[in-house]
């Protein structure tokens, strides 16, 4: 007699794996205009070593120019994609704000996508069409940071079809992140009539769902999941028909629960350290320069005694996007066999890539390329796999010994931008990849990034994650963003970068405090996009600027804090200390929703609990006439000038900032 299987086995569920697009399809190039040597052809020619540029001069009309495809008939086309040039040959790069327009006849245009609000420079996109067209158009406003660069595309191209993924994708749960829960909501699509919904959890991506976490009427669209803070987890929906057949499986989606964010105190400032770190016993010790930040950013987990003793945290440095650390470095001239053999389980791999000198399939990181200025041939590192097992296990080992260590979480450098592996799928077949299958380098980064994230704050609740370089705007890590996973990203070189010369890095104020003020909105944003500043000012007039311009945005703040170059001789040498903007502790911003400030006349202003901030942004000396509301007591930070009054009433010299503080 034949027995039917239990019950459980035929209602559990493997992790989803979503449906994708079609083949690339082949398309004749034209572009507004091209450098002699550079033309369009070179861009749809399947070779990833020669590009379309659309100019070799720099020049800020290089931002308007666009780039088309025309398929011979009208198709299906799924997605657009392209990979950007960046700045070989200069001025080469890649779109930071665009649209994609689509036609029939080539006359009459459709905008059918554009660049997600604040995308940063799309070296690698995927943009989604799902639609009928002859042409693709890629028309840009914005190069780079639109200073000049000109567009740079080594390939681009459209794949046919649909999307099918796109379609479950809507029918993703949406988690929201709770304190001890995670609540889960969803929408029903129109094409499908379920009598019921099965959701399922799992505690590691890829793993099979025994049995249902609960099962649903159709009409409940919500479920909330009671788990710990700080420990995800990954979820996807079965819609299943009166009979029990499935008739859509959902994505799947990670979350976990967090204590809300007014549990932790605001950070103000937060400190930089690039030097060898001198312990408090020491008669020049570190910590006289620091000021009263935080954490400091910088010093290795041998610091982090010495400074936890004097209430500070320490977020030592640590990279994930090369194999720096995991595997060995390697000199120009070693074996590529050998070569692959050790990083093989921790470096990314792609059978399409060969770059001279280096095992077929691996790609040494941008930084190791004989065209880097960083380049050096006795020390070759590759890119690393972010989703690859191995490392993460090396990862998440060397995370617990430094916490163990006492640090208070992790600076983690150069983000994932790298031209190669953040927007493909690595195709190793010699390392297991943990985070799933079908996820780019730059996803599975996303997923390293929040376990590092989980790991700190389990440990410490006011742990810090900075991320400081690129990370791909579209990257996902089922349904997370990079906001979602760690506590902001670096702006370096913040409003002024004065290095050997006062003007050697002058960013105009008005772009910077535009930015500063869509920043501020970011970190209540959802999902957020939580952004620390950091400036390299000349002296101590210019730090003030830099501190006050960033106040106008309540941002943290920072300086770099470094004596070694008091006198400005060495280009990148770290000089100045400014523990007394450190120091400070304005409170919250009286009005939390007033971005950017007040502005009166050609002055800004911010009232904050505790004292105000004043930036005379302008080339010109500008009277200063700011209401306090009531008469206060105070002290302006900048003189040391004590006073009463109702009205900040100074002379603010061309490009300055001045703080008042109550008494
Ligand atoms: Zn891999």
């Amino acid at each position: 007699m034949t027995r039917l299987l239990p019950a459980l086995a035929v209602i559990a569920a493997c992790w989803p794996t979503p449906a994708g697009e079609g083949a690339r399809l082949p398309a004749t190039a034209s572009a507004l205009r091209s450098a002699p040597g550079y033309g369009p052809e070179l861009a749809v020619d399947g070779d990833e070593n020669t590009l379309w540029l659309a100019s070799l001069k720099p020049d800020s009309a290089n931002n308007r120019v666009w780039f088309q495809l025309d398929l011979g008939s009208v198709k299906p086309i799924a997605r657009l994609h392209w990979i950007a040039a960046q700045g070989t040959p200069y001025p080469a790069s890649a779109p930071a704000e665009y649209r994609v327009l689509l036609s029939n006849d080539g006359a009459r245009w459709n905008a059918a996508a554009a660049s997600p609000p604040g995308a940063g420079v799309q070296t690698h996109s995927s943009v989604l069409l799902n639609a009928d067209a002859r042409y693709v158009r890629l028309e840009t406003t914005k190069i780079n940071d639109g200073t000049g660069w000109a567009l740079g595309i080594k390939e681009i191209w459209v794949t046919g079809g649909r999307d099918a993924s796109a379609v479950a994708k809507g029918f993703r749960p949406r988690c929201q992140a709770r304190d001890g829960a995670i609540r889960l909501t969803w929408q029903t699509p129109t094409s499908v009539h379920p009598g019921t919904f099965r959701l399922y959890r799992v505690d590691e991506p890829g793993a099979k769902g025994d049995r249902p976490l609960a099962t649903l009427r159709a009409g409940r669209n919500e479920y909330l999941d009671r788990v710990p803070n700080w420990t995800p987890r990954y979820y996807w929906l079965e819609a299943v028909d009166a009979g029990g057949r499935v008739l859509l499986t959902s994505e799947p989606a990670a979350a976990f629960a967090r204590p809300p964010d007014t549990a932790t105190a605001p950070i103000e400032t937060f400190a930089f350290w690039y030097e060898t770190y001198k312990p408090s016993t020491d008669p020049d010790a570190s910590l006289k320069h620091l000021g009263d930040a935080a954490f400091v950013v910088g010093p290795g987990a041998g610091a982090a005694a010495d400074l936890a003793a004097n209430g500070k945290g320490v977020l030592p440095y640590v990279t994930f996007y090369q194999t720096s650390g995991w595997a060995r470095t390697f000199p120009a001239t070693a074996d590529p066999q050998q070569v692959a053999k050790e990083i093989a389980p921790v470096a990314f791999y792609h059978k399409g890539l060969h770059f001279p000198g280096s095992p077929p399939g691996y790609a040494p990181s941008v930084f190791c390329r004989p065209d880097n200025v960083e380049y050096n041939a006795g020390s070759i590192l590759y890119t690393a796999c972010p989703n690859s097992a191995r490392l993460r296990e090396l990862v998440l080992a060397h995370v617990r010994s430094q916490l163990d260590g006492g640090v208070l979480g992790f600076f983690v450098d150069n983000g994932y931008e790298d031209d190669v592996a953040a927007g493909s799928v690595c195709e190793s077949r010699a390392h297991q990849h943990y985070y799933g299958e079908q996820l780019t380098g730059a996803d599975a980064f996303l997923g390293l990034v929040m376990e590092v994230t989980c790991e700190v704050k389990r440990r410490h609740p006011n742990g810090v994650v900075m991320i400081n370089g690129g990370v791909p705007a579209d990257a996902s890590f089922y349904g997370l963003s990079l906001g979602d996973v760690c506590d902001g990203l670096l702006w370096e070189s913040y409003l002024r970068s004065s290095y050997s010369t006062p003007k050697e890095h002058v960013y105009d104020w008005q772009d910077v405090y535009r930015s500063s003020v869509e920043l501020e909105k970011g970190w209540t944003a959802s999902p957020p996009r939580r952004m620390f500043v950091l400036s390299y000012p000349w002296d101590r007039a210019e730090a003030f600027f830099c501190y006050a311009s960033a106040k106008l945005c309540a941002l943290p703040w920072s300086a770099c804090l470094g004596i070694s170059d008091p006198n400005h001789l060495h280009f990148g040498g770290h000089f100045g200390t400014y523990p007394e903007l450190v120091d400070l502790r304005l409170g919250r911003p009286v009005e939390p929703a007033q971005y950017g400030g007040a502005r009166h006349g050609e002055v800004y202003s911010r009232e904050y609990d505790r004292g105000l901030v004043v930036v005379n942004p302008t080339q010109s000396d500008q009277d200063a006439a700011v209401p306090f509301g009531k008469t206060r007591r105070y002290r302006e930070v900048f003189t040391g000038q004590e006073g009463e009054g109702d009205t900040a009433a100074a002379k603010l010299p061309p490009e300055s900032g001045r703080v008042y503080l109550w008494r």
